[in-house]
């Protein structure tokens, strides 16, 4: 289909408003970093999600929620960006659980989970994406991980059907959305009762930490590399020598790092230079492979 076919369909399902053209993806990832997606489409309900998927069978598609763990190339993305976002974000309380639509952050659910009394949830208040996109990741922090509040995920597969899982395969920053190709939609929390005040002081407490060793004033798609076993990927950077080191726009971290930031309009070449250098000095140095977490995608 070509791209004027393909606006043609999606004018039917979407308001212009929620369709976006030759849209620069650097708007839309935290990195500020990402060429032109041909389309941009931020739907409203999973209805219009249901009609895209059957309307555009062989059209290529990718899914994005905040953008926060995305190195998006220069030359952008080719097809449909599907972004979910706050126009899907309703969030309500059944006893101990929450139901959340995908395109909610994180920090608001930590902010609806602690009005109603609900703990459990604080360690993801600071992890700045969409419960869509936290699931597909498994995202954790300061010892806790998605997997252990998610019960229940609704989606929609690649061919238009609405499915439910409850068994979500989740490993170190993957789950069962790793390997299948599906649009999140809504999620089920468990959480427990617990005092307003002490959810209040641990969101506090962790916010601290995150802001005095993590350089969240900077553009950035946070941890670049996953943890290695036995190791931390920040230490055996800095160890390697490579703290502040920078090729064009991009450095890395003194505050922290395993954090490579856009400091200086940062194109995607140079960030995947710095990429591959350090991942070549630290394997030099300690044998060590590091891993990207950040999904780099539209190669
Ligand atoms: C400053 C900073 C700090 C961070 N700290 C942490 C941290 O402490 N712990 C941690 O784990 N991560 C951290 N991250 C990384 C990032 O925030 C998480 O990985 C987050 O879960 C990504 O969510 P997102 O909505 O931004 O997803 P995106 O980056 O938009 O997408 C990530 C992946 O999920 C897929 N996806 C997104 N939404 C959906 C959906 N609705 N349906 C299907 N697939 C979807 C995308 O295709 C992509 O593969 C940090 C990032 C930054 C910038």
């Amino acid at each position: 289909m070509n791209s004027s076919s393909i606006l043609l369909e999606l004018k039917k399902i979407f308001p212009a408003k929620n369709i976006l053209i030759d849209e620069p993806m650097k708007n839309h990832t935290t990195f500020q970093i990402g060429g032109p997606a041909d389309f941009v489409v931020i739907p409203e309900n999973q209805k219009q999600i249901s009609h895209l998927i059957a309307c555009l069978p062989n059209t290529d598609f990718f899914v994005i929620g905040n953008g926060s763990n995305l190195l998006v190339s220069d030359k952008g993305i080719r097809g449909v960006v599907i972004k979910i976002n706050n126009n899907m974000n309703k969030i309500t309380q059944n006893n101990n659980t929450l139901i959340c639509q995908s395109g909610a952050l994180l920090s608001r659910i930590a902010s609806f989970a602690l009005k109603c009394g609900l703990g459990g949830f604080e360690f993801a208040a600071g992890i700045p994406g969409t419960l869509g996109g936290a699931v597909v990741m498994n995202a954790g922090a300061y010892g806790r991980e998605i997997k252990d509040v998610v019960v229940q995920t609704q989606y929609i597969d690649f061919c238009g059907n609405i499915r439910q899982v409850t068994q979500h395969d989740f490993g170190y920053r993957t789950s069962i959305f790793s390997d299948i190709k599906a649009i999140i939609t809504e999620c089920t929390l468990s959480l427990h009762q617990k005092n307003k005040d002490e959810i209040k002081a641990e969101m506090l407490k962790l916010a601290q930490q995150r802001r005095s060793k993590q350089p969240l004033e900077y553009c950035s798609a946070g941890s670049i590399f996953k943890r290695p076993q036995g190791s931390y990927a920040g230490k055996l950077i800095e160890d390697a020598g490579l703290k502040g080191y920078r090729i064009g726009g991009a450095v890395v971290s003194d505050k922290h790092c395993g954090f490579i930031l856009n400091d200086d309009n940062a194109s995607f070449d140079d960030v995947m230079s710095l990429i591959k250098h350090v991942q070549s000095e630290v394997y030099k140095k300690f044998g060590v492979h590091l891993d990207t977490e950040v999904k780099i995608c539209g190669l």
